[in-house]
C-alpha cells in the first residue's frame, strides 16, 4: 500500500475544546466543522467534539449526516438556507439558519409556523460578506420577530480582522450599538476573538481553526494557546537519489546541487494535498529530523534534502505536518495558512483514527 496516511487524533480535538472551554467558561461552544470538519470528515470531527453545545455546518446534507448519526445539539447552517424547499426540511432536522437577506426573511415568512424553532439574525458589522447592514438590522429583526414559529433568534456577527493586530473594536462597537439593548442569546468570536478578544465571548463563541490544533493568528504558533494538531499527514522515503555538484531534481530542475546531495523522494505531492507552492526550504520531518524539501512539488511526491540524515533510506518515515512539524509552518513558507492545507486534503489519503 502507498505508505501516505493522515492520521486524526480525537484526544487531540477534546483537548483543544476544552482549551476553547478554559477561555470562555461562561459561553456555549458551537464547534464549526464545516468543509467537512476542516478536512479531518465531518463524522469524525463530531465524535471527538461530542460534547460541543453545537456545530456549524454550510450544507443542509451535512447537518442532516449530523442529525442521522444521532447529534441532538444546536446545528447552524452558516450561509443559511439557499432556497426556500429547504425551509421544511431544516424545520424536520431543528436546524438553525443564520438569516442574512431580507429574502429569507421572507421564506420563512411564506412557510410559518412550520419553522425551525431557532435562528441566528447575522449583522455585517464592516466585513462585507454576509449579513444586514446596521441600517437594515432594526426592520429585519423586527420583521423576524413577527414571524409564528420562531422562538429565539440570536444575533450574530463575523469579524475582518479578530486575528490582526487593528483588532475588533470599531465592528463590536457597531454590534453594541445595535444589540446592546436587545434581550436576546449574541454570538460573535471565532477562534482568534475567542484567544484575542474576551469581551467578545457572550452567549456562543464560535470556535474553528483553533479545535484542529492550528493557529488562528499568523505568526503566533498554536502551541503558545497549548493546541494541539489533530491532524498528522505522514508518509515514506519511496526512492533515494544523489546528486553531484551541478544536478537538478524535478520539474523545472528548480534545484540544483553545489555539492554532493542525497535526496529523498517521497509518497506524496500536490494531488494528496500538499502545497505545490512550496517553496526549498520548507520543512519537513524525516526519521525524526526536521528536514526541508527542495524542488517543484509534484503530484504525487515530492523532493528532501537528506544532508545531515545520512541513516534515512528508504522505508524512512517522513512527517508533512503534525506534532513536529506545525501545519502552520508548512503553510507560511508556502504563502498560505493552516486552514487552507487542512482543508485540502484530498480525498485519497487513506484516514486513521486515533484516541
Ligand atoms: C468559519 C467561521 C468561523 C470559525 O472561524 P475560525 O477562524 O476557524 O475559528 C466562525 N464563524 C463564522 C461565521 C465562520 O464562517
Amino acid at each position: 500500500m502507498r505508505p501516505i496516511q493522515a492520521t486524526i487524533d480525537l484526544d487531540a480535538l477534546r483537548h483543544n475544546l476544552a482549551v476553547v472551554r478554559r477561555h470562555a467558561p461562561r459561553s456555549n461552544v458551537m464547534a464549526v466543522i464545516k468543509a467537512n470538519g476542516y478536512g479531518h470528515g465531518l463524522l469524525r470531527v463530531a465524535e471527538g467534539l461530542k460534547d460541543a453545545d453545537g456545530f456549524a455546518v454550510l450544507n443542509i446534507e451535512e447537518a442532516i449526516a449530523l442529525r442521522q448519526a444521532g447529534y441532538t445539539q444546536t446545528i447552524l447552517l452558516l450561509e443559511g438556507l439557499f432556497s426556500e424547499d429547504e425551509v421544511p426540511i431544516a424545520t424536520h432536522y431543528a436546524l438553525s439558519p443564520v438569516i442574512h437577506r431580507f429574502d429569507q426573511i421572507h421564506m420563512l415568512a411564506a412557510a410559518a409556523p412550520a419553522l425551525p424553532d431557532h435562528v441566528f439574525l447575522k449583522i455585517n458589522t464592516g466585513m462585507n460578506r454576509l449579513g444586514f447592514t446596521p441600517a437594515a438590522f432594526t426592520e429585519a429583526y423586527a420583521s423576524l420577530k413577527t414571524i409564528d414559529g420562531i422562538r429565539d433568534i440570536t444575533l450574530m456577527t463575523h469579524f475582518a480582522t479578530a486575528d490582526e493586530p487593528v483588532g475588533i473594536s470599531d465592528a463590536l462597537s457597531v454590534f453594541k450599538r445595535l444589540t446592546d439593548a436587545i434581550d436576546a442569546p449574541k454570538s460573535i468570536a471565532n477562534s482568534a476573538s475567542v484567544l484575542r478578544h474576551l469581551e467578545t465571548h457572550l452567549d456562543w463563541v464560535r470556535p474553528g481553526i483553533m479545535l484542529y490544533g492550528a493557529t488562528p493568528v499568523s505568526g503566533t504558533p498554536a502551541d503558545t494557546y497549548g493546541l494541539r494538531p489533530v491532524m498528522t499527514l505522514s508518509s515514506e522515503v519511496i526512492a533515494i537519489q544523489t546528486l553531484q555538484a551541478g544536478e537538478s531534481a524535478g520539474y523545472g530542475m528548480r534545484f540544483t546541487a553545489e555539492q554532493p546531495t542525497r535526496i529523498g523522494i517521497v509518497a506524496c505531492g500536490y494531488a494528496d494535498g500538499y502545497p505545490r507552492h512550496a517553496p526549498n526550504g520548507t520543512p519537513i520531518l524525516v526519521a525524526g529530523k526536521v528536514a526541508h524539501t527542495v524542488g517543484r512539488v509534484s503530484m504525487d511526491m515530492l523532493f528532501v534534502d537528506l544532508t545531515g540524515i545520512p541513516e534515512a533510506d528508504v522505508g524512512s518515515p517522513v512527517e508533512l505536518w503534525g506534532n513536529q512539524v506545525p501545519v502552520d509552518a508548512v503553510a507560511e513558507s508556502s504563502g498560505t495558512v493552516g486552514y487552507e492545507l487542512l482543508c485540502a486534503l484530498a480525498p485519497r489519503v487513506p484516514v486513521k483514527v486515533v484516541g
